[in-house]
């Protein structure tokens, strides 16, 4: 399945009328854009019109009328790619009349997907939640009365008092979904003195990042694609995924200048359409083909000697397992070639189903990128899968053996490529461990068990008082969703759910507040990622309220100038924290206070103010050259690039001054007593232990230097990992692959794999369904078949299937394409979005009416779907689509992976005709069966009260969010 390596007309087309525009510009004496773009796009407004920019209004056409605007900027919320936007406010009306790319942002440089200019959509959509809501009814009954905030918050802020007092500080937590800033709620938390944060990390991203975690100490790949030769994708990421707008116009530039692009991707997606090399494997076997990719260069002799010499801990491999051998590396390169050489083309080729052939020609090109080799996985096989999380390990592999880290061209480590603002107040870390986030049955879970909550809590590990679930929808996003139900609707296992959201979802139907939250356009965040080889913030920012601060006005609460009484989290988190802690005696408040006031309440002006004057190098400067504080440079341009061409850090040597009563061991970890520099970015990191006589790890020494290293405790890159060892995970301590749960030798007969987790390019988890443009785009899921197996079941494109999980089945039309492997089917999780029946006019434009019924089973019985409604917006009349897709989510059980506690999303299936009782968007679900299974899953783990070798909860040294105490980690004498 590999397409011809051939150039692409169509990129050199572009090409070339790229390079005839910058002519035609330059021969016209002007120059190409000169922001953070550093690219040419002629209908960029030049930033010294933002303040007034004109127009002709397109709707007055064929009549000329200019329309004047103020352009400002803000960063997109529909994804975590978090691209610039510009929003044209009228200057007549003062509302947002589109959105546009941001030419002075560095990551997306002036470019989005549809879903950015789409935010306008979300804006204006006319069944958006404008008020606070509090329940009227049971739970889940849709019925709702108007609160005011300070009602609401005198509530909320009472239950949490109360429970700090009572020290029940584990039964408060906060759920995210989309995080807006990296670490502002994790710092409200702490300043609780509350370890409640729990995300959504292990239905997204766990696999990947336990995977590159357990290499470098950094858990996250930043590819350097625009310098690369090859690249190679573990994903559709041309369309969708982790920052895959910055990553997309960089591939094709790529591509452009000849690099060759390599996709695996079970489906022929938009992605793998632009691919040199498509292989479509059996899922759940992409680790086969890369460790026989690693096993070419390694029986070759085609990887970078050196660079695994100086920089792999290769001595402790051989000292934990080749004891009799002399500790060398000649011993390491023997022992390298006995290990994969089983890992044959051969072997990948009858794992995957992917010829041999076409693997060696892959291969080769791998072999030939030198260390212009970038490589990406983040969810894809690396979250479908049981042990996906060695995929990420076994990718990584490839750039370890080539040396392509943090080289340009190759993959960085994360936390090089981003840049974290330091905030005006650091609370301490919280002394609790909140076990219904982190159970002592995954000590290495990259993130929280978030999945298994209900399941938790049913099993009486805990209650929880206060809940709140934050742009999140876990009765649609995640597995097991009617479990999810039953938890939200038994008052003695959540006590109090607010939903604090922009959008009616499934999920806040079950909420005892409904608390409306600004989209991108209207709230703060700052925010970096890991686009390419440079660090950069950006700015999230209302944009009413900066255009109206432009004018002059002085606007301190956001609530001011949104839609509403909408708000936004940051400074709700400010005035509830007030609440929690009215006179200061708690010590609550004081991370809250103005540093300007002392005693009065710290406002977003002076949070960001302090922050952009105190802690990003060069913005202070930046901002003078043009005569205005860092704050207003902010709001103005929306984006501030800190630095480019990080290079290689862990090769810069460590200078004398952090040098002091050194000690170096026999593996070359070398440790100081000089203290460590303060420095702005030290966060995305691990933090390895220091040594017993109180030293702390600052280097590696190499041949007589001592340079930085990893932040893993050998401080090498870790091919062997000895926490993974210790832990009683001995077996997977190295690169290796893991036979999937849907392996072929797992699956009963009549069973085949799907395959959920697979992005429509124009839609957003769960915050679309009021984007009309995007809704108009794409409104269903059919489930992809190949022509084969729909000839077996004699099903046709438009048939209705019958999809049999472990608890349960859904009803969905099939789609007979050859763009799917046979043997596999798949389904988009974006569609299937409801509402019940009883909450009919809550959400409209992409949302089916249900009846939730509950007997021995779980039955969601669609009665009516999309259609066209009155409103505030002509184009709800206008509605033609009536899909809106399956839910299929809810008929997936738990999955956790017993190393990286990753959902292992595929599920092993019987697909059949639907029968007569089977109607389109039926989902019937038994949820003691999917207890069953999360009890089935946990029988896998290797829990730390069994298996610590320190009596600890977890290694200190890997990543948490919200770090307790190092006393939290001991676990209870008790369970020891
Ligand atoms: S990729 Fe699209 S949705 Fe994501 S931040 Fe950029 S514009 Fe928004």
């Amino acid at each position: 399945m590999s397409s011809p390596d051939s150039k692409r007309p169509d990129l050199e087309k572009l090409n070339q009328r790229v390079k005839a525009a910058r002519a035609s510009t330059e021969a016209r004496g002007e120059t190409f854009y000169p922001g953070a773009s550093r690219i040419h796009l002629a209908s960029f407004p030049p930033k010294e019109r933002w303040d007034d920019w004109v127009e002709l209004d397109s709707k007055a056409w064929p009549r000329r009328v200019e329309k004047r605007y103020m352009l400002v900027p803000t960063t997109c919320f529909n994804c975590e790619s978090a691209c610039g936007l510009l929003a044209y406010v009228d200057r007549d009306s003062m509302q947002v009349r589109k959105f546009e790319g941001n030419p002075e942002h560095p990551g997306s440089r002036g470019r989005n997907c549809a879903k950015g200019p789409a935010t306008l959509n979300q804006v204006t959509d006319p069944d958006r939640i404008l008020r606070p809501l509090k329940r009227a009814g049971e739970r889940g009954s849709g019925k709702w009365e108007p609160v005011s905030w300070d009602e609401a918050l005198d509530d909320i802020a009472g239950r949490i008092r109360t429970a700090l007092e009572e020290g029940r500080h584990n039964e408060i937590m906060y759920h995210v979904g989309r995080p807006g800033e990296d670490g502002y709620t994790e710092r409200v938390l702490a300043a609780w003195g509350v370890d409640g944060h729990n995300s959504h990390t292990n239905i997204c991203s766990s696999g990947a990042r336990a995977g590159y975690h357990a290499w470098m100490g950094m858990d996250r790949p930043s590819p350097d694609h625009a310098n690369a030769d090859v690249i190679l994708l573990i994903s559709a990421h041309l369309e969708s995924g982790h920052y895959f707008n910055p990553h997309a116009q960089r591939i094709v530039e790529a591509k452009a200048r000849g690099a060759k692009l390599i996709v695996f991707d079970v489906r022929l997606s938009n992605t793998a359409t632009h691919a040199d090399h498509w292989v479509a494997p059996y899922p759940g076997t992409e680790a086969a083909i890369l460790l026989a990719i690693a096993n070419y260069l390694i029986q070759n002799d085609l990887y970078d000697r050196e660079y695994v010499r100086k920089l792999w801990n290769w001595r402790e491999y051989l000292e934990a397992r080749c004891p009799d051998v002399p500790v060398e590396f000649e011993s390491f390169e023997t022992e390298l070639k006995r290990l994969y050489a089983e890992f044959t083309f051969e072997h990948a080729a009858a794992e995957s189903g992917v010829e041999a052939a076409t693997l060696e020609a892959i291969a080769e090109l791998v072999s030939k990128a030198g260390s212009r080799l970038s490589t990406h996985n983040w969810r894809s096989a690396g979250s479908g899968n049981l042990g996906g999380w060695q995929v990420a390990r076994c990718l990584f592999l490839l750039n370890a053996l080539t040396g392509a880290i943090a080289t340009p061209g190759g993959t960085y480590p994360n936390a090089w490529n981003k840049f974290i603002a330091k905030p005006i107040h650091s609370p301490p870390h919280p002394d609790r461990w909140n076990e219904l986030s982190w159970p002592p049955e995954f000590p290495l879970s990259l993130h929280e068990m978030s999945i298994l909550l209900p399941h938790l809590l049913a099993e009486g590990r805990g209650r929880l008082d206060t809940y709140f679930t934050r742009v999140y929808n876990p009765v649609w996003t995640n597995p097991d969703g009617f479990s999810w139900i039953e938890m939200l609707t038994d008052e003695s296992q959540v006590g109090c759910h607010i939903a604090l959201t922009p959008t009616w979802n499934e999920t806040a139907y079950f909420a005892d507040y409904v608390l409306p939250m600004g989209l991108g356009s209207e709230r703060h965040d700052i925010h970096s990622y890991e686009t390419h080889d440079a660090q950069w913030i950006g700015f999230r920012q209302p944009v009413l309220r900066a255009a109206r601060t432009r004018l002059g006005e002085t606007i301190t609460d956001t609530r001011e100038v949104n839609p509403g009484e909408v708000w936004e989290e940051n400074e709700f988190w400010i005035e509830l924290s007030w609440r929690i802690d009215p006179d200061g005696s708690r010590g609550i408040r004081q991370y809250f206070e103005s540093k300007q006031e002392p005693g009065t309440k710290l406002g977003l002006d002076e949070f960001y103010g302090w922050m952009f004057e105190n802690s990003v190098p060069g913005l202070p400067e930046a901002a003078k050259a043009e005569d205005r504080t860092p704050l207003e440079y902010m709001r103005r341009y929306g984006a501030f690039e800190v630095q480019t061409k990080i290079g290689a850090k862990y090769l810069e040597e460590v200078p004398e001054a952090e040098l002091d009563d050194v000690r170096t061991t026999e593996n070359g970890r070398v440790y100081t007593r000089a203290p460590k520099p303060e420095t702005a970015n030290k966060c995305g990191t691990a933090a390895p232990d220091g040594d017993s006589e109180g030293r702390r790890p600052v280097g590696i020494e190499v041949d007589g230097n001592i340079i930085r290293g990893f932040p893993t405790p050998s401080g090498r890159l870790e091919f062997y990992s000895h926490t993974l060892a210790s832990w009683g995970w001995e077996q997977y301590a190295l690169p290796c692959y893991i036979k999937s749960h849907i392996h072929p030798e797992s699956l009963e007969p009549g069973q085949v794999p799907l395959i959920p987790i697979f992005r429509l390019p124009v839609q957003i988890h769960t915050r679309s369904a009021n984007s009309k443009w995007l809704d108009e785009i794409a409104h269903t899921n059919p489930m992809w078949i190949h022509p084969s197996d729909a000839r077996r079941l004699d099903v046709a494109t438009g048939d209705l299937v019958r999809v049999e999980t472990e608890i349960g089945h859904f009803v969905i039309k099939a789609w007979v394409t050859q763009g799917i492997r046979p043997g596999v089917v798949a389904c988009s999780h974006h569609m299937g979005r409801w509402k019940p029946k009883q909450q009919a006019e809550s959400q409209r434009q992409l949302t089916g009416t249900v009846e939730l019924k509950k007997s021995d089973e779980w039955k969601l019985e669609r009665l009516s779907g999309a259609g066209p409604y009155e409103s505030s917006d002509d184009d709800t009349r206008r509605i033609w689509w009536r899909d809106v897709g399956v839910h299929q989510n809810l008929t997936h059980p738990v999955h956790p992976d017993p190393v990286s506690g990753m959902h292992c999303w595929h599920q092993a299936v019987r697909v059949k005709r639907a029968g007569p009782s089977d109607s389109y968007g039926d989902v019937v679900v038994d949820t003691k069966k999917s207890h069953e299974v999360f009890l089935s899953w946990m029988k896998r783990t290797m829990a730390a009260t069994q298996h610590s070798p320190d009596g600890t909860r977890r290694p200190h040294w890997f990543m948490r969010p919200l770090r307790p105490t190092r006393e939290a980690y001991k676990l209870p004498t008790e369970a020891r």
